[in-house]
């Protein structure tokens, strides 16, 4: 873990104000390369990666880890986090003030590892960076974010993983979406 990152965790595990925290089992981290190219971000973490304090480790994580595969990727090739850092309860959608409470660990997170690409996982995360976005739209395509610490990194949405195990349909989308993430990678500029 970059050292950067740990101090960062510690401090948040102290300091987020989110209300989550009462029910929460435990905080859940971002995990994975400190170096990553890509960071992948999902909206908030469920029942098993509450208890085990790791993002996607139930069914939409094993949707992920084979998107990951099919690029010649590993987990620990990429950096992954969620924009709310404490389970909701029942998996309901967070509300704004645990968004607000959690959003500048996430963005100190992001500016630790600096990666060139972002990758918000579905139509909450998506929202973050672009509030007006639409997922059915935007899904595969690179997009600039103009939140102004944010603006320097390049983006690309996705579905996301869980959308693919509820919906047959969006696997295929899915998967040729994912496809295209090494060349948007080396690319310079946003394109579809
Ligand atoms: N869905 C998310 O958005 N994040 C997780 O960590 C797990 C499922």
């Amino acid at each position: 873990m970059n050292s950067g990152l740990y101090t960062l965790n510690r401090e948040m595990a102290q300091s987020n104000t989110c209300t989550l925290k009462t029910t929460a089992t435990q905080p859940v981290f971002g995990s994975g390369n400190r170096h990553a190219k890509v960071v992948f971000i999902g909206e908030a973490p469920g029942k098993h990666e509450d208890l085990a304090g790791e993002p996607f480790v139930g069914a939409a994580g094993k949707m992920l880890d084979q998107l990951l595969e099919s690029i010649d990727l590993l987990r620990s090739d990429v950096y992954i986090t969620n924009v709310v850092k404490y389970r909701p309860p029942n998996n309901r959608d967070p509300h704004r003030d645990e968004v607000r409470a959690c959003w500048p660990w996430l963005l100190e997170e992001i500016h630790l590892v600096t990666p060139d690409l972002i990758i918000p996982l579905g139509r909450h995360a998506l929202t973050r960076f672009i509030p007006d976005g639409k997922i059915s739209a935007m899904h595969g395509t690179s997009f600039a974010c103009e939140i102004p610490e944010l603006s320097r990194y390049k983006y690309y949405a996705l579905y996301h993983p869980a959308a693919a195990l509820y919906n047959g349909s969006l696997r295929s989308v899915l998967f040729e979406d994912f496809s295209r993430i090494p060349q948007i990678l080396s690319s310079k500029t946003a394109t579809r």
